[in-house]
């Protein structure tokens, strides 16, 4: 069976998997976003009704569409074609839209695959990472169809996703590609990474930069970011701050001054600017600044 039949035969239902690279061309819809972070790619904004909005067409710097996901979109502005993923899709339900033939086959292949991306980012044989980025684009064509989706969002656990969060450099563009489809496609995935994403933060951004812009995909939805309270993410990233901060002053004469900045100081003042570009996500949901301003009992009270 082709991959484009399969794609066509599995239901119309839950979010637009569009992703693109930068300067494509997306829309903003100011009635429809739920923050200024969302778009909606060119297919989903011609077939929704956006009649009376006001809208902007803007030049993409990465990232997916929107569309189908009501905590970016208003759903009177999602197109035909999409819709809050139900969740027996985002269940082991979803293999039972799988031809048997192709489940038997995926199966089968599917732990190589894994274990080959598993050996790479613990060995980084640098021979094999073209090959393994060929994977990982194989797997992100799995997540386009929801039965495969749900077989290779269910292997990623734990210690895998962890490992997998800090690849080789080489590999980072591709690996965070991979990691926004599954965010974007299985909310029950978004809900798992999200927390191993917020306790290991000063991990992430001190070795992979790249990977730590996957925060906007996260810290800006109000249901994760309230979540995400109870794993003390606001003591992590003020943690984090705290410790990146320490690395750019020194003290002369009993007064701290900053370092002149050297090359190893020009990246740590970009990790300063991402980490406090979370901490800007985060106050933006109500609960979040409560916690910081008001409760007595928090270790990040502002
Ligand atoms: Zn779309
Ligand atoms: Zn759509
Ligand atoms: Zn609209």
């Amino acid at each position: 069976m082709r991959e484009a039949q399969l794609k066509e035969e599995q239901p119309k239902a839950g979010v637009c998997t569009n992703q693109w690279r930068s300067q494509e061309v997306a829309f903003r819809c100011l009635d429809c976003e739920l923050d200024n972070n969302c778009v909606q790619c060119w297919d989903c904004f011609f077939k929704a009704n956006h009649e009376g909005h006001e809208v902007q067409v803007i030049r993409t710097v990465g990232g997916t569409c929107d569309c189908g996901d009501p905590s970016s979109w208003d759903p009177k502005g999602f197109c035909p074609e999409h819709c809050e993923t139900p969740a027996r899709l985002d269940s082991v339900e979803a293999l039972d839209l799988l031809p048997p033939v192709i489940l038997i086959q995926a199966r089968r292949l599917l732990p190589r695959l894994l274990e080959e991306v598993d050996a790479f980012v613990k060995g980084a044989d640098e021979t094999r990472s073209e090959q393994v980025k060929q994977i990982l684009e194989v797997l992100q064509r799995f997540g386009e169809v929801i039965g495969l989706r749900f077989l290779v969002q269910d292997q990623l656990q734990g210690n895998r996703i962890l490992a997998w969060l800090t690849p080789p450099s080489k590999l980072a563009p591709v690996m965070e590609r991979f990691f926004l489809l599954y965010i974007q496609a299985s909310p029950c995935f978004k809900r798992r990474f999200s927390k191993i994403f917020a306790q290991n933060i000063h991990k992430i951004c001190k070795e992979a930069p790249e990977l730590q812009s996957l925060s906007v995909q996260l810290f800006t939805i109000p249901e994760v970011a309230v979540d995400l309270m109870d794993d003390h993410i606001l003591e992590s990233v003020v943690e984090s701050l705290q410790r990146i901060q320490d690395g750019l002053v020194e003290t002369k004469n009993g007064l701290k001054v900053l370092k002149e900045i050297s090359r190893t100081g020009e990246l740590e003042w970009n990790q300063l600017l991402g980490i406090l570009q979370d901490l800007k996500y985060l106050l933006y949901h109500s609960p979040v600044c409560h916690t910081c301003c008001v409760h007595r009992g928090s270790r990040c009270r502002l």
